[in-house]
This record gives structure tokens, C-alpha cells and sequence, in this order.
């Protein structure tokens, strides 16, 4: 293993939006603020700020508008810095666009029964109400990520095969999203699954427009991602503090923490840009706040 280390990789920060979301404490727009701006000074490039939806459904987010406007108000070099949200639908497409987003997230999963508990959808009814809100976005020039969740084990027992994946990734990219996250959203991933989805994809994807999104919910996270390394993949997302938890797994760890994959990349020899130690005080300080 490890025979294709590539010399850059991409690191896509999810913690203020999927981390903050599944913590129950709820942070200040402030600290928030803070929170990313730090994230900034670390050497962290793409960051997933917050999430344009509708108010109640998740008060950790609700001031995603807020947030916004104090980020296009700091002096952040927006040529390197670049900025995602989670958008549902064209309402709150519209509301993103008004915050200078660069990119949007839409959302689906490969498991029929895990989307209809968590959008009240179907697969293809997801995919249904994520079309216009991508040719909405590309018609405005923001490029559109899709997440892909329950990508390698659902928790109510649906489908996560690779057959249905590659159908999932095929479906996304035809109606215009250029980055796919494919996501282990219970750590039910290893490396031979991991390497076997990739092996698949990459026959009918360019791998650099395929990005892995773990769970350290089994402490296999990292172990992951070096099989996804390994087939080519430069892409990863990660949570600073491994922030987010695993809300199928009381206790668990969720997304794999960026300080780790940091750590992991520089030992192998690949490049991050990110300043490990500023980065550990950063992910710290917000740990510091959600347990206080
Ligand atoms: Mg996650």
C-alpha cells in the first residue's frame, strides 16, 4: 500500500457546518466567526461554513445569513479562501447567493430508507428536488458539491453497494455537480471496500472530482483514508476537533478530525499547507466552548 502518494491533496473543512450541526451546544455568531477565521490562519482552504435552511430544523445554523455577512466583511483573500453551504432547495439557494457563497452542497444518499428519515424523500425524490437548485446555481456560476451519504453501510439497513453508487454519482454529475463527497456517515468503512467503490468509480470518473468523507466512529477513519489515497483520491473532507460526534452512535466519534489527517499527510510526506500546531489550538479552543 501506499505506492501512489500523490504531492497535493485538498482538504474540504466541514466542521462549522456538519460538526457544529450535530453538537448540541449551539455557539455564537461570534465564536463561530472566530472559529473560522482561525480555521483561515491555520492554512485551511475550503470550508463549509454553515447551512440555508429552513429555521427550525436545525438551530445550530440559523444564523447562516449573519455569519455570512461578517465573513464578507473580514479581509479574507476570497482567490484562496473558499466557502460552501449546504443548500436544500431554491429558497434557500437564493439566500446563499446573497452571501457571496462560492460553492453550494446539496444532499442525498444512496439508501432509500435513510433518506426518508432524514429528508423525508426518496433517492429519486431527492434528486428531484435537487435538480433546479443545481441548474439555478450553475446558471449563476456557483458550483455545486453533492454529498453522497450511507456510501458504504446504512444505519436502517439500506442499499450502499457499489452498483448503486456509481448510479447515484452518474445521476449527480449529469445534472451538474462537479465535486461528489462520498460519505461513510456511520464508520461502517474498510479498506477493502473502500479500495473497491474507488476501483469502480474511477473506470467512469475523473477521481479528482470525487472526494472521501469518514467517520473515525470505528477508528478506522484514517486507515481509510490511506486505502483511498492509494487509489487515487486527493480529496478529503474532515472536522476540526472531530467535531459533529456520530449522532447513530452515542458517545462515537463522527467525522475524522483534521488535525489527524493533517498529522497523517505531513508523516507520509504530503504537503498540507496547514500549521498543525495553530491548528490544534484552534480545534481545541472550540472543543473548549462546546463542553463548557
Ligand atoms: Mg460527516
Amino acid at each position: 500500500m501506499l505506492e501512489n502518494i500523490p504531492s497535493k491533496i485538498k482538504i474540504v473543512e466541514v466542521g462549522p457546518r456538519d460538526g457544529l450541526q450535530n453538537e448540541k451546544k449551539i455557539l455564537t455568531t461570534d465564536q463561530k466567526f472566530q472559529f473560522i477565521m482561525g480555521l483561515i490562519d491555520s492554512g485551511i482552504t475550503s470550508i463549509e461554513v454553515s447551512s440555508f435552511v429552513r429555521a427550525p430544523k436545525i438551530p445550530q445554523l440559523v444564523d447562516a445569513p449573519e455569519l455570512f455577512k461578517m465573513l464578507n466583511e473580514a479581509k479574507i483573500d476570497r482567490r484562496k479562501i473558499k466557502f460552501s453551504a449546504l443548500v436544500p432547495n431554491l429558497k434557500g439557494l437564493e439566500v446563499a447567493k446573497g452571501a457571496n457563497v462560492d460553492e453550494i452542497a446539496v444532499f442525498t444518499a444512496t439508501s432509500d430508507e435513510f433518506n426518508k428519515k432524514n429528508i423525508n424523500a426518496s433517492v429519486d425524490e431527492s434528486l428531484g428536488r435537487i435538480l433546479p437548485v443545481c441548474k439555478e446555481a450553475i446558471n449563476c456560476g456557483i458550483k455545486v458539491r453533492g454529498y453522497i451519504s450511507t456510501a458504504f453501510g446504512c444505519p436502517y439497513g439500506g442499499d450502499s453497494s457499489t452498483e448503486t453508487l456509481l448510479k447515484l454519482c452518474d445521476q449527480l454529475v449529469k445534472i451538474g455537480v462537479s465535486e461528489i463527497s462520498v460519505g461513510d456517515t456511520i464508520g461502517m468503512a474498510s479498506p477493502l471496500i473502500v479500495k473497491k467503490h474507488i476501483r469502480n468509480l474511477k473506470k467512469h470518473f475523473d477521481l479528482k472530482t470525487i472526494a472521501m468523507h469518514f467517520h473515525d466512529t470505528n477508528n478506522m477513519a484514517l486507515v481509510n483514508v490511506m486505502a483511498a489515497l492509494d487509489e487515487g483520491i486527493t480529496i478529503f473532507d474532515s472536522s476540526a476537533g472531530g467535531l459533529g460526534g456520530c449522532p447513530y452512535a452515542k458517545g462515537a466519534s463522527g467525522n475524522v478530525a483534521t488535525e489527524q489527517l493533517v498529522f497523517f499527510f505531513e508523516q507520509i510526506g504530503i504537503k498540507t499547507g496547514v500549521n498543525l500546531t495553530k491548528l490544534k489550538i484552534v480545534a481545541e479552543s472550540v472543543k473548549s466552548i462546546l463542553s463548557a
